[in-house]
């Protein structure tokens, strides 16, 4: 008999398995996918950890999670700078001098804010939407060029129908740093996300290729209880309706260069491509191995949004009204699950970041393994 059967050998279910592990617990760890990990699975390939769904860029101000982490891999000192291409005009992301002064030739901050609040004028009150959000940070021309087309290709859904909070992820600055995020602690785990959570799960059971919606209660009869980081509504048989979220595809391409894009993440923000942005994995790692040597290959992978449908992995949550109030529902049904905790992106229906979710996982697990 096991203490914790975790559903999910993502970051959610692997923190939750290792705090459980080092309070004594005997925990089994499964996963219906053929490998750890979750979301932030890495792969090689030709040398290359290649991010199989999707970027993955750990960042934090949380100087107890990044102590955490740092347990379980060296980080390098990636700094995350995408560039937007839009029809072929490259501008530097998150908003900032150089792309103020791509957009209009201004030179100054000064010059910048005078173009910035003379184009936010058209917004009056609090933003009610992403569309008047994005305006009344940046402006109409960078809303037109850089978040419009981007965002609509991400979420497929009309700017104006999405909430204000998604666009104040990204910073905007009245200087030259096109550092993307707002963190103390950057950078990418040498050698991989795979082995990071291989480390956080050493020690510990896990199978692979077990569904656990399908083999519900034969599962359940192993543990007390149960750490559940799958799709919540899933769980409950969609029996309310379906939660909706957007799902990824991923088109990868070996080219036997050695630099497409030079960087790792290219956005594509027109509406026209059909792809939202391209990642050239090896930046990453600054294009090298474990040895420091140059790789003479390259992976690229062109990332398609898509609206999640069964079978396909969910990554996003869409936090509009109609689902925020389904999620309560759902959240109201888990309340009554005695013997089961939901955690994590799917778990909870919120788009976490690494770190946030890793904080969660932490918390989470003080706060059960109390009882
Ligand atoms: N965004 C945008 N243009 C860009 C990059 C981001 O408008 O070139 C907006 C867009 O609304 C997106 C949000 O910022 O949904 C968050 O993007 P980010 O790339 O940070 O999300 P991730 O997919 O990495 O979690």
């Amino acid at each position: 008999m096991y203490d914790y059967l975790i559903v999910g050998a993502g970051l959610f279910g692997a923190v939750f398995a290792r705090e459980a592990k080092e309070k004594g617990k005997k925990v089994l760890v499964i996963d219906k996918r053929p490998h750890i990990a979750g979301n932030v699975y890495t792969e090689k390939v030709e040398g290359i950890n290649v991010h199989q769904y999707g970027a993955h860029i750990f960042h934090t101000n949380n100087k107890t999670v990044w102590e955490y982490v740092n347990r379980f891999a060296e980080f390098n000192r990636f700094t995350n700078s995408p560039v937007a291409n839009y029809h072929g005009e490259l501008y530097s992301l998150p908003f900032n001098m150089y792309t103020f002064n791509k957009m209009w030739g201004v030179v100054t901050p000064d010059e910048a804010t005078a173009k910035i609040e003379e184009q936010r004028a058209e917004i009056q009150g609090e933003p009610q939407n992403l569309e008047e959000q994005a305006i009344s940070l940046v402006g109409r021309d960078i809303y037109e060029k850089l978040i419009k087309g981007y965002t609509e290709k991400q979420w497929g859904r009309d700017c104006k129908e999405l909430p204000a909070f998604i666009i104040k992820r990204l910073p905007v600055r009245l200087t030259f740093d096109n550092n993307y995020f707002n963190a103390l602690y950057q950078g990418i785990p040498t050698g991989g996300y795979t082995k990071m959570v291989e480390n956080m799960l050493e020690g510990i059971e896990v199978r692979l290729g077990v569904d656990y919606l399908e083999n519900k209660a034969e599962l359940d009869a192993l543990a007390d209880k149960v750490l559940y980081t799958g799709a919540i509504d899933a769980y409950f048989g969609y029996r309310l309706g379906n939660l909706e979220y957007r799902s990824v595809r991923f088109e990868n391409e070996l080219l036997d260069i050695p630099n497409f894009q030079g960087n790792a993440a290219v956005n594509y923000t027109d509406r026209e491509t059909p792809w939202t942005r391209i990642i050239e994995h090896k930046w990453f790692e600054f294009g090298k191995d474990e040895d420091g040597n140059d790789l003479p290959k390259t992976v690229i992978s062109r990332e398609y949004s898509s609206e999640w449908k069964p079978g396909d992995e969910p990554y996003y949550p869409v936090n509009d009204a109609r689902n925020t109030e389904l999620y309560a529902a759902y959240r109201a049904l888990a309340d009554r699950e005695e013997k089961v905790i939901f955690g994590g992106r799917l778990g909870e229906y919120k788009y976490y970041d690494m770190d946030a979710v890793i904080a969660s996982a932490l918390d989470c697990a003080a706060n059960a393994l109390l009882s």
